[in-house]
């Protein structure tokens, strides 16, 4: 018989009471150190003092209004992503895949509006991910993603991993947009080359089409700037954010250029929840505490930390895990065992990691995770990785 709950998640005998910082707590008391914050959504790890304030203050004034009036509070948060970015404007929603269906209907409503209608194709990359809606899965093309779901959003192509001949190639009087997240996530912690990343930049330049980041894991200061592209020093036209804006509260967002969003007038688009005052008392508060220099400055310092760490794990460890990658505490352990295994060798160890495609398990720590927990993370994955080696041991006698 079908579960209550419908059975799309392979979910782990493990439930939390509450949370503190990087430390998530069960019922029964069981503390467990927490990589994985929500999978790069707590920014600020749990609980976190000025959250929980701002929240419950909103909570006692106004919960939700439509966005036929006014929300300050959305309002100023726009402002803020503005200021700090190649952005002109802003529109929230309440998750990344809502960021992707507004960025695929604003690229398309651009070419729309300068006489070319027929411009409607966006080009992504292999081991891309997107989101779950019928553009997400359309977008990032992946038959463990699309397959069995009926006809795909027409529009799409996918080229392979940071290939710059091959977007040369794919680009056609017909293309809209390229789509890309400057460090995949799901897809195993890729990082695109700041050269890369440029190259595509100019690329979309000389053929006159619009580029488009995901952002919404590698954004919101995981890899030690506000936004991953600043290290390449290129800017998109359209930008999405989710994940770590909210620091746990349901937010997205689409930012934007004046000129790539110059189609979407009053009408073209919308959201009921979008840009809630909940959800923006709490977005414009993780805005502030995550664009200071000095935060980033610090993410940037303990990053350092945990790959210098990671990296004298993998070298203690060379059957179990084949490399570091990722950037900021953006970080992946590319592994030689099984990635789930030893995942779950890291639960018994008491410590949540994130598996990834490529064998790879995910390390996204709240940006906020003391120094003390970045050498417990280390102890423990070192317990982690011990306990695979002997299970391999066991198994080969
Ligand atoms: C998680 C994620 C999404 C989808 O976000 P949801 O809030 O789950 O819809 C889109 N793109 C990237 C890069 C992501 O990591």
């Amino acid at each position: 018989m079908i579960p209550s709950l419908l059975p799309t998640y392979n979910r782990v005998d493990l439930a939390f009471e509450h949370g503190q910082g990087s430390w998530l707590v069960t019922e029964g008391g069981a503390r467990y150190l927490d990589l994985g914050a929500g999978i790069a959504v707590n920014a600020l790890g749990h609980a976190h003092p000025a959250l929980v304030a701002v929240l419950t203050e909103q909570a006692q004034k106004l919960w939700h209004v439509s966005n036929l009036y006014k929300i300050p509070a959305q309002q100023a948060l726009a402002d803020a992503l503005v200021d700090q970015t190649f952005a002109d404007t802003a529109f929230f929603t309440n998750s990344g895949t809502e960021a992707c269906e507004l960025s695929v209907k604003m690229a398309r409503k651009y070419w729309y509006d300068q006489d070319q209608p027929e411009r409607v194709e966006i080009i992504g990359f292999e081991g891309s991910f997107h989101g779950r809606s019928s553009a997400g899965i359309a977008a990032a093309g992946g038959e463990k993603l699309t397959k069995g779901f009926g006809p795909l959003l027409p529009g799409f192509t996918h080229i392979p991993f940071a290939d710059l001949d091959a977007l040369k190639a794919a680009i056609s009087d017909q293309t809209a947009a390229v789509i890309i997240e400057p460090v995949q996530g799901e897809g195993g912690i890729r990082p695109v080359s700041d050269a890369d990343l440029k190259a595509i930049r100019e690329i979309c330049d000389a053929a006159g089409i619009l580029l488009i980041f995901d952002e919404v894991q590698c954004g919101m200061g995981r890899t030690g700037k506000l936004f991953a592209h600043e290290w390449a020093g290129v800017t998109p036209d359209i930008m999405m954010v989710a994940k770590g804006i909210g620091g746990g509260f349901p937010l997205g967002a689409v930012l934007a250029t004046q000129k790539a969003a110059s189609g979407m007038v009053a009408g073209t688009h919308g959201s009921t929840y979008g840009g809630n005052p909940l959800a923006c008392a709490v977005g414009g508060k993780v805005m502030d505490i995550v664009s200071d220099p000095d935060f980033l400055a610090d993410v940037n310092r303990k990053a350092g930390a945990f790959r210098q760490g990671l990296e004298g794990l993998v070298a203690s460890h060379p059957d179990v895990f084949e490399e570091v990658r990722g950037t900021g505490l953006m970080l992946g352990l590319k592994c030689k065992a099984v990635n789930m295994d030893v995942l779950a060798a890291c639960y018994d160890a008491h410590l949540l990691c994130v598996p990834a495609a490529d064998n790879v398990i995910r390390i996204l720590p709240a940006l906020t995770i003391e120094d003390e927990d970045i050498g417990a993370a280390l102890t423990r994955l070192d317990q982690a990785a011990t306990a695979v080696e002997q299970a391999v041991e066991g198994n080969t006698q």
